[in-house]
């Protein structure tokens, strides 16, 4: 079982040459999720060696062009080479409309069936996807246009079946379910299978916050105090003397980024979305280390396992 991100691009609204706009490929245990998908995303994934085919859910943070520009490609890329399992694409109102202009004017017919999923527009967290094994909530951040932020956390029991008592216990596969949910079992036999003598302490629930393109909020990361933040992605657009362009713009420094890590008790925090103006990382990185030690940058490339 994984739970990993994959930086495909990181610039702020210009790309450089080093640096391509927003996009994030994310893996939660068997689902395959695109986080924003700017402009040169298929390029990366394919780079990367990223299995582009399998993804099947994206999440648009917002309508500002570095988000979203790579979706119409690569969607279309999807129906060209035949594909019939359908996608699920999570984005503001516009979304849709966006994309059939770009299908209608273009003679495009996709062989699979896309479903558009408004994202709500109450502020607060709203579950907008889950399963046995993911939960997906979005929240409102705060921008020049509506944005949102979303939160994935992974569902598991906290019970896990002990391997090595399986075969001595002769645990039948029916006592597996009951034992996870911490329930005790007990056979046609009578036999008792005792969540006590037949499971482990399983590991924590494992979550990653991203947030992109927003002012500074303190009181969203004093939300996310008890929400157990194991990775949290956060805009650094500036440097801190910038601050006055931050909040001209909508955006954050890195020092904000890193007081939203402490504040939330985030475990790690990656930052991006970098200006075009930064060449050299390493300022940013180390300003907001000087406030939050467990800080990375998110370059593009690098997989960090949540
Ligand atoms: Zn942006
Ligand atoms: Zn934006």
């Amino acid at each position: 079982m994984s739970f990993e991100v994959t930086i495909l691009g990181t610039s702020s609204a210009t790309p450089t040459l080093s640096r391509h706009p927003t996009s994030q490929y994310l893996v939660c245990n068997n689902q395959r999720i695109l986080l924003d998908c700017g402009e040169g995303a298929q390029m990366q994934m394919l780079r990367y060696g990223i299995k582009m085919f399998r993804i099947d859910k994206i999440f648009i943070s917002h309508l500002h062009p570095d988000h979203y520009l790579g979706l119409p490609g690569y969607l279309s890329t999807l129906s060209l080479k035949g594909r019939i399992e359908p996608i699920h694409v999570y984005a503001p109102a516009g979304m849709g409309e966006i994309l059939d202009v770009h299908f209608r004017h273009g003679a495009i017919h996709l062989t699979y069936d896309l479903h558009i999923h408004e994202l709500p527009s109450s502020e607060n967290f709203e579950v907008i996807y889950q399963d046995s094994g993911l939960e997906v909530s979005c929240f409102a951040l705060e921008h020049r246009l509506p944005c949102w932020g979303f939160l994935f956390k992974e569902k598991k029991s906290p019970f896990k079946i002990n391997e090595d008592v399986i075969a001595e216990k002769k645990i039948p596969v029916k006592a597996f379910s009951y034992l996870k949910k911490g329930e005790d079992f007990i056979d046609d036999n009578g036999i008792l299978y005792s969540v006590e003598e037949c499971t482990i302490p399983n590991l924590p629930a494992v979550s990653y916050a991203y947030i992109t393109d927003t002012i500074y909020l303190p009181a969203l990361a004093e939300n996310l105090r008890n929400r157990d933040i194991t990775l949290l992605y956060h805009e650094a657009t500036f440097m801190e003397d910038l601050r006055h362009k931050a909040i001209e713009t909508y955006h954050s420094t890195t020092l904000q980024a890193a007081n939203f890590a402490l504040k939330s008790n985030a475990k790690k925090l990656l930052i991006g979305h970098f200006s075009s103006r930064y060449n050299d990382l390493s300022g940013l990185l180390a300003e907001a280390r000087s406030v939050f030690p467990f800080t990375e940058l998110a370059e593009e490339g690098n997989t960090f396992t949540i």
